[in-house]
């Protein structure tokens, strides 16, 4: 699992471990765009708090996660990038989990300064045009990372699972101290 603020690279890095791993990559952001895009009830329930930068209702979010994580292609394990986002969704995913016969294996954070993370946002926006990532949602979007999702790295910190990477570097920089650092968990 990825823990980490917008812009901290959790995606880029996400579907390379993926890869080396031979497991999907299960993004909560990319299956919600996903859902917009279709404009499935889903993605219609989705959207002002995604055009916000909030977070979207936990409730909404569990058939979601329960029904990528049980899809065959996730029977070996996934890369959860996204999710969960805060307390009450841990404690789902741990349920989720459990009943599944399975668990959290590694927790990987990557952290990064908050002026780091506006630059790459902005290149992001050039790049990809994500309505998410105007300026102001922006804000909202570290403030809601600050209040809801970083408690979940003291969580997880307690829980003897949090691998610590440095996101301050280049894509290629981190990547290798992410598979280093899976390396030495494993
Ligand atoms: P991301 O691509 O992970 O930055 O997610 C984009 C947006 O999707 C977030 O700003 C939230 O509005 C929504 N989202 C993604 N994952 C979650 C989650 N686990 N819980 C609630 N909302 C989420």
């Amino acid at each position: 699992m990825f823990l980490g603020p917008p812009g901290a690279g959790k995606g880029t890095q996400a579907v390379t471990m993926a890869g080396d791993l031979g497991m999907p990559h299960v993004s909560t952001g990319d299956l919600l765009r996903r859902a917009l895009r279709e404009g499935t009830e889903v993605g219609i329930r989705a959207k002002s708090f995604m055009d916000a930068g909030d977070l979207v209702p936990d409730e909404v979010l569990l058939d979601l996660v329960r029904g990528r994580l049980t899809s065959d292609d996730a029977a070996g394990g996934c890369v959860l990038d996204g999710y969960p986002r805060n307390l009450a969704q841990a404690e789902s995913l741990d349920e989720m989990l459990r009943e599944l016969g399975a668990g959290i294996v590694g927790v990987l954070n990557l952290s990064v300064s908050e002026e780091t993370l506006v630059g790459r946002i902005a290149g992001r926006r050039s790049d990809e045009s994500r309505v998410d990532d105007a300026a102001e949602t922006v804000r909202n979007r570290m403030r809601v990372y600050e209040e809801q999702t970083a408690p979940l790295v003291v969580h997880y910190r307690s829980r003897g699972l949090l691998l610590d990477v440095d996101g301050e570097p280049g894509v290629e920089e981190v990547r290798a101290a992410v598979r280093s650092a899976v390396a030495a968990a494993s």
